[in-house]
């Protein structure tokens, strides 16, 4: 290849890079060497932006010089890419919460092609919440509808990418739970966390779209969303989503294609809740992943 292609190629690949959303840092010179290199032998390449990251966080996996999207495994579960620049595929890999730190492997594979290489979980040291429940503590439970409706929504596995810039925080009101704090029930093992980010904005203060979106769902209380309250998700697009809960008020509608800033609801207390706040969750894959790892 002639050195302008070389160069005029590196440039696109810059380029697409940094137009390509979601990522907390930008494309190292490294990167993009290794991006030439990859033209000239023409052999598909796998790259992971950080190799190690804390549960909760995600891979950004790219491969390169390939024709077809591959699977990319993470901790025994297949995840597909999306087509991000010609012979390009990209995936955020998400790392549950719960995932026992340690060494893993992320492995891709299309056709006969595949290549493995070694990643870490590191332990977010996020605080244990002991939580004594009481016995026959009747609370309400969630509907059918709703958790049929919302696991529906989190597996949306859409190619068009709807956020192209990273995120704005939905609520200006200050933030009052942060994601990921780990719950342990009557003194068992850690079973579950707080899924999302909590804001105590005011009853009625506003609700931001925090990128561009499709909206994807719009649950209402009064049609059974118990736990969730008046809920809105949002699909960004290559399997990211997001959550809005316990809204008093919601001016979107399913389908409709919605801006980052755009008013979408109002803050509320509807579904199980105990005072006015905002629960925010991000979803990559239908895996909660932090939300403060999306917003500049
Ligand atoms: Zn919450």
């Amino acid at each position: 290849m002639k050195p302008i292609k070389v160069l005029f190629f590196a440039l696109l690949c810059l380029s697409l890079n940094s137009a390509f959303a979601m990522s907390p840092q930008v494309s190292s010179p490294e990167t993009q060497e290794k991006a030439i290199a990859v033209t000239k032998k023409a052999s598909p390449k796998l790259n992971i932006k950080s190799a190690s990251v804390k549960q909760g966080e995600f891979y950004e996996v790219t491969v390169s010089g390939l024709k077809r999207a591959p699977l990319v495994w993470f901790n025994q579960i297949a995840f597909r890419a999306f087509k991000t620049a010609d012979k390009e595929y990209t995936a955020l890999i998400p790392v549950e919460n719960l995932t026992k730190p340690g060494s893993y492997a992320i492995l891709a594979r299309s056709g006969d092609w595949e290549e493995k290489v070694p990643v870490t979980v590191i332990d977010n040291k996020k605080p244990i919440q002991h939580i004594t429940l009481s016995k026959g503590k009747s609370g309400l439970s969630a509907s059918q509808k709703e958790l049929s409706e919302i696991s529906a929504a989190f597996r949306l596995r859409s190619e068009d990418l709807y956020s192209t810039n990273h995120f704005i925080y939905p609520s200006n009101a200050r933030k009052s739970s942060p994601f990921g704090v780990k719950r342990s029930y009557n003194n068992a093992p850690v079973s579950s966390y707080h899924k999302g980010l909590d804001f105590a904005g005011a009853m009625g203060s506003p609700v931001f779209a925090p990128g561009d979106a499709k909206v994807a769902l719009v649950g209402l209380e009064k049609e059974g969303y118990n736990v969730h309250g008046n809920a809105i998700v949002l699909d960004h697009g290559h399997a990211m989503t997001s959550i809005y809960m316990h809204l008093s008020k919601i001016d979107v509608k399913k389908g409709e294609l919605v801006k980052k800033g755009q008013k979408i609801g109002e803050v509320g207390h509807t579904g199980i809740s105990t005072g006015p706040h905002l629960h925010w969750g991000t979803y990559l894959y239908g895996i909660s992943v932090d939300p403060e790892l999306f917003v500049d």
